[in-house]
C-alpha cells in the first residue's frame, strides 16, 4: 500500500466553496481525514447553481480559463480528479470569447473583441489603435511575464525577487499611463479589473494581467451547471474517504498554545484536528479566533482590507426564437473621456436545456440603489468617491 505523508492526521475546512473542496481533495490526497465545514444547506458556495422552471442557473460560475491540456486550470482539475467528467464547451473557436461594446464610445471604439490567444489579442489591440504600438508592445510583454508566472506558479513562491514582487504591485492605472495609452486604449486594457471587482486605480498589474491571460491561454463555459461541479467535487472528496458537514457555521477556531486544535460549531459541536484551513473571508477567518490568538497588527491588517464590490445578477428564462444563442460573452460599458469604465453589465445569453427556451444572464456591480445601505467602507470604494460614475 502506498504510503501518505500524513495518513490518520485530521484535518478540517471552513467552507464548501470551490476552495474549499479542492483544499479538501488536496489534503485527501496527502492522506488527512478531512472533514468540510459549511454553514449553508447545500455545499459550493458561489459555485453552487439553482433551479427555477427546471432551469440550472448558474450564480457564480460563467466562464473558465486556462483549461486546455498542459494549461493551470487543467493541471489542477486533472488533479482533483473531476476533468474528464466535466462537459466543457470551448469558446472562441469561430469568433471572440468576449465582445466589449461600449456604449457612449467617447473615449475609444465602439465595439472591441477578445479573441484567444496573445498574438490574436495584440493583432486586434494595434488594429483597433494603430497609432499605440510601442504602448501596446509595453503592455503585451508586461501580460506575457505574468502569463508565463501563471503557468509556473511562480507566485506563490517566496523566491521572487523583491524588485519583481514591486512591478507587479503596481496600479494597473499607473502602467497604463505610464506607457502612454489613449483614453481609448485604456478603456479596453482596464475591462478584466473592472469585471473582477477592483479598480483599475487599486488593482495590482499582476491581478489584472494573469486574469485577463488565462482566458487567452483558453476559455470555456460549463456545458451543465455549477452544482454538477460541485457534486464531482464532493463524489471525488467521498471517495478519498473526506465528507462535508452542511448546514453547520463555525463559531469558533479553537487555539492552544499558538496551534489551532479543532472548531467549534454553532451547535455546541466540537471537532479536533490540528489543521485547520479557512477558506472563507479572511476577515471571517480572524473573528472566528480569539482576541489573543491573533497577533493584534495582523488582525488590524485583515480587518481593514476594503472589500471588491458586491455583484448582482438577474437570470431570466427567454423565448429561443427571440435571439439565437450567443458563443461569446457581451461586456456592455460606458467610458469617461480619461478612459474610466463604469456602468458595466455582463450578458450570457445560452441555450437553457430546454428546445423552447434559452437562459439570459444579466450581472453588475452591486449599486447602493440595488443593494440597499452599504457600509461607509465599502462605499468608500464603491465607485462613486474613488471610482467615479
Ligand atoms: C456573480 C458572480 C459571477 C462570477 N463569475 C465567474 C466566472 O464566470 N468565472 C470564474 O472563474 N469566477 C467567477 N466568479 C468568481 C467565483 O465564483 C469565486 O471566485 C469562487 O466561487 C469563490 O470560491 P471560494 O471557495 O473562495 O468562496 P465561496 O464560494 O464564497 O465559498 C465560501 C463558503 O464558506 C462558507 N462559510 C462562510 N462562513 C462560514 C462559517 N463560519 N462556517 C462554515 N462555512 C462558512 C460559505 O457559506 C461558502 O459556501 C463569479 C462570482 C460572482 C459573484
Amino acid at each position: 500500500m502506498r504510503h501518505l505523508p500524513h495518513q490518520n492526521e485530521k484535518a478540517l475546512v471552513i467552507g464548501s466553496g470551490i476552495g474549499g473542496l479542492s483544499m479538501a481533495i488536496i489534503l485527501s490526497k496527502l492522506g488527512f481525514g478531512v472533514t468540510v465545514v459549511e454553514k449553508n444547506r447545500q455545499p459550493g458556495g458561489m459555485l453552487r447553481s439553482y433551479v427555477r422552471q427546471g432551469i440550472h442557473c448558474n450564480v457564480g460560475l460563467h466562464y473558465l480559463g486556462a483549461l486546455d491540456r498542459g494549461q493551470v486550470l487543467r493541471r489542477l482539475f486533472d488533479y482533483l480528479g473531476i476533468t474528464e467528467k466535466l462537459p466543457l464547451k470551448r469558446m472562441g473557436v469561430d469568433g471572440p470569447v468576449d465582445r466589449y461594446y461600449f456604449t457612449n464610445a467617447v473615449a475609444g471604439p465602439r465595439q472591441f473583441d477578445m479573441p484567444v490567444g496573445f498574438d490574436a489579442y495584440e493583432a486586434h489591440l494595434k488594429e483597433a489603435f494603430p497609432q499605440e504600438q510601442g504602448a501596446i508592445d509595453g503592455f503585451m510583454a508586461l501580460l506575457r511575464q505574468s502569463a508565463g508566472e501563471l503557468d509556473r506558479l511562480e507566485f506563490l513562491f517566496r523566491n521572487q525577487p523583491v524588485a519583481n514582487l514591486i512591478d507587479q504591485a503596481e496600479p494597473l492605472w499607473e502602467v497604463l499611463d505610464r506607457l502612454g495609452c489613449s483614453p481609448g486604449l485604456k478603456g479596453v486594457l482596464s475591462v478584466p479589473s473592472v469585471w473582477i471587482g477592483v479598480p483599475p486605480p487599486l488593482c495590482p498589474q499582476f491581478y489584472h494581467t494573469i486574469t485577463l491571460a488565462s482566458y487567452l491561454f483558453s476559455a470555456w463555459r460549463l456545458e451543465s451547471h455549477g452544482a454538477h461541479l460541485v457534486k464531482l467535487l464532493v463524489e471525488q472528496l467521498t471517495h478519498l474517504g473526506g465528507r462535508v458537514l452542511c448546514g453547520q457555521a463555525v463559531h469558533r477556531i479553537n487555539v492552544r498554545g499558538g496551534h489551532a486544535t479543532g472548531v467549534t460549531l454553532e451547535n455546541g459541536e466540537q471537532h479536533d484536528a490540528p489543521l485547520v484551513v479557512g477558506t472563507v473571508h479572511p476577515n471571517v477567518v480572524v473573528d472566528l479566533m480569539g482576541p489573543n490568538d491573533v497577533k493584534p497588527s495582523y488582525r488590524r491588517r485583515i480587518t481593514g482590507l476594503v472589500n471588491t464590490d458586491g455583484m448582482f445578477a438577474i437570470n431570466a428564462v427567454v423565448p429561443a426564437g427571440a435571439h439565437k444563442p450567443l458563443p461569446y460573452n457581451v461586456f456592455s460599458m460606458k467610458t469617461d473621456t480619461d478612459g474610466t469604465v463604469h456602468d458595466v453589465i455582463y450578458t450570457q445569453l445560452r441555450p437553457s436545456g430546454r428546445p423552447e427556451s434559452l437562459l439570459l444572464t444579466l450581472i453588475t456591480r452591486g449599486y447602493d440603489e440595488i443593494m440597499g445601505t452599504m457600509g461607509e467602507d465599502a462605499q468608500r470604494v464603491s465607485g462613486r468617491r474613488l471610482w467615479g460614475r
